[in-house]
């Protein structure tokens, strides 16, 4: 059984993060900072 579509299962096209440079999803605010277009609208607890 040879899957030759394997690779359209793959993550959306993700683009690095302006603040943290972690690749995110596209028109979705930066899970790992909280900011999204050059503004923070999540809240994400620094350090641990
Ligand atoms: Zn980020």
């Amino acid at each position: 059984m040879r899957r030759a579509y394997n690779s359209v299962m793959t993550l959306p096209q993700l683009t690095p993060c302006p603040q943290c440079a972690t690749p995110i999803v596209p028109h979705r605010a930066c899970p790992s900072c909280g900011f999204y277009r050059d503004r923070q609208v999540l809240t994400v607890e620094a350090g641990g």
